[in-house]
Order: C-alpha cells, then sequence, then structure tokens
C-alpha cells in the first residue's frame, strides 16, 4: 500500500490526470477487492483536461482502488444517467478495463419503483432501464438501486408486487443489485421481514443485493453479524457499501460518516466486508478516503488469506 503514502486531502494532490487511468494494474494494486465512491466531478491539472468520470477512474487507479463506484450525471435528477462531459462510454469501459477496476454504477436516487404512485413509478423503472443500458456500455459490474418504499397509506404488499413487475419488464442487461434503505416504515428493503418479502417475489429474476453496513445500522440491524442475517435471505451479497453512521443505532436516518468518524464501531464494519468477501464500496467523505481504503484492504486481504 506504499502508494497511498503521501496522497491526502480532497483534491488528491500529486494525481498524475489521465496518465493515471493507463497506469498498469498489478504491482501495487491489491489483488483483494475494495473501492470507494467518487463523486467529485473533476480535478484540473494543469495542461490536463480530464472529465469527471474519467477522473473519478484515474483517482480510483492513483489509490489503487480495484473498484469504484460512479453516479454517472447528477443523481438526484430525473435526467437520463450519461458519463460526464460527453465521454463515450466504450472509451470509459476501455480504460476502466486497462486500469483494472471494476465499476459499480450508482443509479439516480430518485428511483423507487416500488412506488403506488404510477407517477413515481414509471418514471423511475424507465430510468432505471437506461442506466442499465450505460452500465451495458461502461462494462459495470454492477447498477445499485435502492429498494424503495411506498406511501403511508399504501400495502407495502403492493410495493413488493410493483417490484417484481418492475423485473419482468426490465432488460437485465447488466447486473442489478437493490440495496437496503436506512429508513421508511414502509421501506421494501430496511429491515430483515421487509427483505425477506422482497425476496420471495424478487428472488428467482437474477436481481443481486448491495448491503450498505450505514442503513443496516441505522435500520437496526447488528453490523457484526449483517452479512449473516441478510446473506440468509438473500442467499447473495454481490456488493458492500461499507460506511460509518453518523446517528444512533436503529435511528432510520442515513447520513454517513469514514470508517473511523461515526457510532458503528469499525471492527463491525470490517468483519461484515470481510464476511462479505466481495466488493466494497466506501460512500464516505473523500478527505478520509486514503485511510478508508486501506482498512478495506486490510479486512479483506485477512478475509483472502
Ligand atoms: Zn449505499
Amino acid at each position: 500500500m506504499g502508494r497511498l503514502a503521501g496522497v491526502a486531502g480532497p483534491d488528491y494532490p500529486g494525481l498524475p490526470g489521465a496518465l493515471a487511468v493507463e497506469s498498469t494494474p498489478g504491482a501495487d494494486r491489491p489483488t483483494t477487492l475494495l473501492g470507494m465512491q467518487v463523486t467529485v466531478t473533476a480535478t484540473p491539472q494543469a495542461g490536463v483536461s480530464l472529465a469527471g468520470d474519467m477522473a473519478a477512474l484515474a483517482q480510483a487507479a492513483h489509490l489503487a482502488a480495484g473498484a469504484v463506484q460512479i453516479v454517472a450525471g447528477d443523481p438526484t435528477s430525473w435526467t437520463t444517467p450519461s458519463l460526464t462531459e460527453g465521454v463515450a462510454p466504450e472509451a470509459f469501459a476501455a480504460a476502466a478495463a486497462a486500469a483494472g477496476i471494476r465499476v459499480y454504477l450508482h443509479s439516480p436516487y430518485l428511483i423507487n419503483v416500488a412506488s403506488d404512485n404510477p407517477r413515481v413509478r414509471q418514471p423511475g423503472r424507465s430510468l432505471l432501464q437506461h442506466t442499465l443500458r450505460l452500465a451495458a456500455r461502461i462494462g459495470a459490474s454492477g447498477v445499485v438501486v435502492h429498494g424503495g418504499h411506498v406511501t403511508k397509506d399504501a400495502d407495502p404488499a403492493m410495493g413488493i408486487a410493483n417490484w417484481a413487475t418492475t423485473l419482468e419488464r426490465l432488460d437485465l442487461c447488466a447486473p442489478l443489485l437493490i440495496e437496503n434503505t436506512a429508513g421508511g416504515g414502509r421501506a421494501m428493503a430496511r429491515l430483515p421481514e421487509q427483505i425477506t418479502r422482497l425476496w420471495e417475489a424478487v428472488g428467482d429474476s437474477g436481481v443481486g443485493f448491495c448491503l450498505d453496513t450505514c442503513h443496516a445500522w441505522a435500520a437496526g440491524i447488528p453490523v457484526a453479524d449483517c452479512v449473516a442475517i441478510v446473506g440468509d435471505i438473500t442467499g447473495r451479497i454481490d456488493l458492500v457499501h461499507a460506511n460509518n453512521s453518523r446517528d444512533a443505532f436503529g435511528s432510520a436516518r442515513d447520513r454517513h460518516a469514514g470508517l473511523t468518524a461515526g457510532l458503528i464501531p469499525v471492527a463491525e464494519i470490517l468483519s461484515a466486508v470481510a464476511a462479505a468477501r466481495v466488493d466494497a464500496i466506501a460512500e464516505t467523505p473523500v478527505e478520509g478516503h486514503v485511510e478508508d481504503l486501506a482498512l478495506l484492504a486490510a479486512a479483506l486481504t485477512s478475509s483472502a488469506a
């Protein structure tokens, strides 16, 4: 992990621009799987024009991460996702492959395909399909989408049925991973009993699962056991979002913290990462990425040994 030394701060001083994307994989990169969320949109370097998503890839390479998660545009809008600054998806895919970095695409946060409101559900389903198509073109290892919820007067069974219909209609041209959520009384994928009902309806569709440790904690699921608890229900965990939480256990609040900067004992997060043995993405504040990635690498290395 020697390359991580000296890299600090939100702007990753020392980032060698686009050249980092072409750095040879292997030498300093752990063979284990880890990653980070990158939401910064650009890292200007003198004389280097670097688009946002390419910058994310370059930063992942620079930090010796084996995986990266991007959001492809503004995740808080209904705009069809696209790579920033007109980067061709195929060029991005080639750069990621050359750097040996797996890419996960987080779908826009507004998507709620469980919703009992068709004016929310239907555009979300369409946007999710667009996101899957982009993911296929960039060679993404998965598209993450939140489990969603129904409104307070609706029967949660309606949301489950909406998920089943969505998966019947979607062209799963890239792996789709449903993520557990932190709060909401009528959520689809917050508590174990909710995930159980959802999985009874969608488990045979080929959909995968993304387990977020901050959301599990907020939902009241012990983080030390969350991989076993959820894995027993879904039979699979395809990705871990390794985040700490600024709020109390069971708070239903979704405020991420750096791995050592929140209320979840960091050992519990790292034990979940080690138990899952899949890619782990830290959706944590950028100033702690170097430390967070080192912790994830150590956890995954120990679990692989
Ligand atoms: Zn997450």
